[in-house]
Order: C-alpha cells, then sequence, then structure tokens
C-alpha cells in the first residue's frame, strides 16, 4: 500500500485512492480538526510552545540539559512523559481525535537515552516497585500506550525512532515493541532525506525492523520525503524498501505531489506486474 502524510485538506481530497496520514497536532502546536477516513496524527509530548511557554515543563537530564529545540539533537521541545496534567490534556485530545477515526502518535517517548531525570521521574521511580530505570521508562509508556489504545476504537499507529538495533528503540524513547505488540496495529518508521543521494541506510533500516516487527506480526509503515527528490530516484528508494515495508507514505506538500503521484503510480504498476507473474 501506499500513501501520503500531509497537513494540506487539499491533498487529502486529492489522495483519497491512497492510504492518508493527516497531521491534525504537530510538535508547532498546530491544531486542526481531525477528519473521517484517514490516520490523524498526533504528537505526544512533542509541544515546543508548551516547552517556550513553561521551560520547566521540558524533559531534562540529569545535570537538567532540557529537551529544547537549541539542545543538540533536539529538533523540538519535548514535555516530561509523566507530567500529569499535560498527560491528561494530552488523552483529551486523543480521546477527541481518535473518536473520529484512526490515530497515529508521532514523538512518542522519552526524548532520548538520558531523559528523563526531572523531579518528577525521580520521585515516580523511587516510588514505584521495580529498581531498573529503563524499566521503568518502558512501563511508563507502555501504560501510557494502554490509557491511549482505550481511548480510541479505532486503529492506532505508533512513530518509532529509526533505530532497528535490538534494544535501542527501547533505550532511547520507552518504546518496547514486545510490549506494545498487542495494543497497537501498527508502528511508523520515518526514514527522511531531502533528494536521497545515498540509500543503502533506508535499505538497512528498514531490512531491521522488519526482522523485528514480522516476529511479532506487527506491520510496518516507512514514511520517506518527497522533498527536493527526483521521481526515478523515489521509485528506487521504495522499490529497495518494498520487500520490508508493509505500507509505504510520502511527506507530501502541495509542491510534492505531482512527484509522489508519479511514485505511487509506478510502484503500484510493479505490484500489479508481479502479482500478475505470480
Ligand atoms: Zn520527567
Amino acid at each position: 500500500m501506499y500513501g501520503i502524510l500531509t497537513s494540506e485538506k487539499a491533498l487529502v481530497d486529492a489522495f483519497a485512492d491512497a492510504v492518508v496520514h493527516y497531521s491534525t497536532d504537530d510538535v508547532s502546536a498546530n491544531k486542526r480538526p481531525p477528519l473521517e477516513n484517514v490516520i490523524n496524527t498526533v504528537a505526544c509530548w512533542g509541544d515546543t510552545a508548551a516547552v517556550r511557554a513553561d521551560p520547566s515543563l521540558a524533559a531534562q537530564t540529569a545535570d537538567t540539559t532540557r529537551a529544547e529545540p537549541e539542545t543538540e539533537g533536539h529538533h523540538w521541545g519535548t514535555v516530561c512523559p509523566t507530567n500529569e496534567t499535560y498527560r491528561t490534556t494530552l488523552l483529551e485530545r486523543i480521546s477527541t481525535v481518535g473518536g473520529v477515526g484512526a490515530l497515529r502518535l508521532t514523538t512518542p517517548g522519552f526524548p532520548g537515552t538520558q531523559f528523563c531525570r526531572c523531579e518528577s521521574c525521580e520521585r515516580k521511580f523511587n516510588a514505584s516497585d521495580i529498581d531498573d530505570w529503563q524499566a521503568w521508562r518502558a512501563r511508563t509508556i507502555t501504560q501510557f500506550i494502554r490509557d491511549v489504545r482505550s481511548h480510541c476504537t479505532d486503529e492506532l499507529y505508533v512513530t518509532a525512532y529509526p533505530d532497528p538495533y535490538p534494544g535501542n528503540l527501547r533505550g532511547r524513547t520507552g518504546l518496547d515493541p514486545k510490549e506494545l505488540a498487542a495494543l497497537v496495529d501498527g508502528f511508523v518508521v520515518p526514514l527522511c532525506s531531502i533528494s536521497y543521494e545515498t540509500t543503502y541506510w533506508v535499505e538497512s533500516l528498514a531490512r531491521g525492523f522488519a526482522r523485528e516487527l514480522d516476529a511479532l506480526d506487527i506491520p510496518l509503515t516507512v514514511q520517506l520525503s518527497a522533498s527536493n527528490v527526483r521521481v526515478d530516484r523515489l521509485v528506487d528508494v521504495t522499490r529497495q524498501i518494498s520487500p520490508y515495508a508493509d505500507s509505504v507514505i510520502y511527506g507530501t506538500t502541495t509542491d510534492t505531489a505531482e512527484v509522489v503521484r508519479e511514485v505511487i503510480r509506478q510502484c503500484a504498476d510493479d505490484d500489479f506486474q508481479s502479482a500478475i507473474v505470480q
């Protein structure tokens, strides 16, 4: 299956014959009304506006480095995942969006291996019945996704940081595919690059995720970028990952819609031809 990720409603209509991920809430605090017959995306703790308004909300390391856009390796602000007030508001929003149709969580989990060591997290970890910090983080995120699951009746997809090395996703974010297998309908892995001058890493990462998720029977969607890339290059990338991905979606704007349309046409034609051969 092929589709798009977009924040433009006109493209939702234009690609009605494809899978459409619609950016309902993003990390810049843009909020759009959720749509029917798409997969609406909601940023979880990625929320630059909230962190700007109150820096004490940000997830932080033991040396008080905050998860802010200016911090090396961070492109947006991230709120501490154990902040109760924020969590309650987030679940209310998820309940609203999930009531319309399928849902995809973006920026779920802790924003890196060293996060979060804020007072709230330290207190909750110390009060918990487990003494392994990694296990506590994973349980925190699993419980959140379980709560999300109970707030939505349609399909639930979760975005995964593109690091399939065994144990790394759990260590970075607290997302543990084994724990989440029974709760989600698929993982979405962004493998984005401008122009895709090199592509070996795309195939390698897709293959790594497929190996783990296939064993857990969790469908894999790979998200590619259509920014500044030629049709033939994007078709080539798609063909390389097709053996591993159940779906491929392209981040699409009005400027790139025609490129994406042609890529999908050529790749769908590939699938049709191979189906005939089989
Ligand atoms: Zn915290």
